[in-house]
């Protein structure tokens, strides 16, 4: 038996320690009022046993990680027909690039880089009556937590700068790849971003992708075939142009946002989430990074 609260508590300690903790994402500005010095780390296995260590409670900015909630919703809305506009491809590109969509004419490498899930949050506000809503009860709902809400500050901040997903907003337009309003389109993904969470939380929200599609309240939202889908395409894409690094050093499937969460993923064994605001140059949380290594490394738990 792997005694996760030890290896977790060791973790805290040598993040504590660290004082290279990388550099807050200020091009939103509400996010560089965070304090860099939280780490939180929360793990959840199979048997919804918790364990966690430092500032597991604390709310968050998700931003990115988003993207995989908004990626379920829609593969239940309209399933496989999503491929024809967003591929399945590492960019090998960091997550704001347009160079490739422009090549590509308009077909997204994935789903996870911003101009994948622009494409995304176009097909939910086609189908969906009242978008925002009905996605923040979806997530409160796989969530079994019905106090997550929108962050609309940091929704507002984002949008002042928000320069570039403009950009990939117009570029996927002017593709044909986008059905609505740009406007529209870019409110609803700034306010996915904009969702607050902690570790404690998205650690339990992903507990549907280790069980087979089926969320804590026991409801099944995805086939076996679709989480398949979503866990391969976070190894792959999930760190963006920093996707094969994640994979050699954690060897999990994971997400990353620029708010410095991390989830990660164990089929069938466990999820953990970790925070810590400090980025890498690639965008990804450094200490965030860094406590993974350490896990998969001391409970000989990676996927390889
Ligand atoms: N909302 C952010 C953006 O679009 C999300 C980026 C991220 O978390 N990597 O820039």
């Amino acid at each position: 038996m792997i005694d996760f609260q030890h290896v977790l508590d060791t973790i805290h300690q040598t993040a504590q320690k660290t004082d290279d903790r990388g550099k807050i994402a200020d091009y939103i500005p509400e996010l560089a009022k965070v304090d860099k010095n939280k780490f939180g780390i929360h793990l959840v296995n199979m048997n919804q046993e918790n364990f966690s260590a430092g500032d597991s409670n604390e709310r968050f900015s998700i931003q990115s990680i988003s993207k995989v909630f908004t990626l379920t919703m829609a593969l239940g809305l309209i399933g496989e027909k999503l491929w024809t506009r967003v591929d399945v491809e590492p960019s090998g590109d960091p997550f704001n690039h347009l160079s490739l969509l422009e090549f590509e004419k308009g077909i997204p490498r994935n789903p996870f880089i911003n101009p994948g899930a622009i494409v995304v949050a176009d097909v939910l506000i086609s189908h969906l009556k009242n978008p925002k809503d009905e996605f923040l009860a979806f997530v409160r709902n796989i969530a079994d937590d019905e106090t997550i809400d929108y962050d609309s500050t940091v929704a507002a901040s984002e949008k002042q700068t928000g320069f570039h997903n403009y950009a990939a907003a117009n570029l996927l337009k002017s593709f044909k790849n986008l059905e609505n309003d740009v406007e529209t389109v870019l409110d609803f993904y700034f306010h996915q971003c904009s969702l607050t969470m902690s570790c404690a939380q998205l650690a339990n929200t992903f507990y549907l992708y280790i069980n087979n599609g089926r969320c804590r309240r026991k409801n099944t939202h995805l086939t076996s075939g679709q989480v398949k889908r979503i866990n391969a395409l976070m190894l792959t894409c999930g760190f963006y142009d920093e996707a094969g690094e994640f994979a050699f050093e954690v060897g999990l499937p994971g997400k990353s946002g620029v708010g410095g969460g991390i989830v990660a993923l164990h089929p069938n064994k466990f999820c953990v989430a970790t925070w810590s605001p400090g980025l890498n140059e690639k965008g990804n949380s450094k200490l965030g990074m860094l406590a993974l290594e350490k896990l998969t490394t001391e409970t000989e738990l990676s996927i390889f």
